[in-house]
């Protein structure tokens, strides 16, 4: 646990939160800024900056909490369909530097969200992509 991270004395219970749920690793609270009714974090208790750090064990329980808790959300806030959303790093939106999971509901009646624009995959850098991560891996 870090004393100047937020969301380590929040997943902690130091703040208190909006909890949804919460167990011996993890606690899942309401955001402050909801992108739609029933925005959830999933917060774990220790403190990892993000998915590259985050320990193997603690990730193998994510997507299971995080189904969990979709079936319990679905059928109590009666949304339509529901987005994981994780970011790791500045450039892609990370505002928290403490890993966690956003649970965004999906209404059909809105509200609409952009995640990204298609672009387009051209061959050659197809190759070339595949080439430096497949290296990487090694
Ligand atoms: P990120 O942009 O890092 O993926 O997401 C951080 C999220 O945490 C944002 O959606 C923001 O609204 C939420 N957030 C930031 N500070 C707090 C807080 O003190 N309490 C709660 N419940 N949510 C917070
Ligand atoms: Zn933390």
């Amino acid at each position: 646990m870090r004393d100047d991270c937020i969301f380590c004395k929040i997943a902690n219970g130091e703040i208190p939160s909006a909890t949804l749920y919460e167990d011996e690793d993890f606690r899942v609270i309401l955001d402050l800024g909801p992108a739609s009714k029933g925005h959830a974090l999933i917060l774990p208790k220790e403190h990892y900056k993000d998915l590259c750090e985050l320990d193997d064990a603690v990730a193998a329980k994510v997507l299971p909490l995080a189904g969990k808790m979709g079936r319990a959300m679905k059928k109590a806030l009666h949304f339509d369909g529901f987005n994981l959303v994780q970011n790791n790093g500045e450039a892609a939106g990370q505002t928290v530097m403490h890993f966690h999971m956003h649970m965004i509901p999906r209404y059909a009646n809105g509200p609409q969200m952009v995640l990204w624009n298609p672009g387009k995959l051209d061959d050659t850098e197809k190759t070339e992509i595949i080439e430096k991560v497949k290296k990487e891996l090694e």
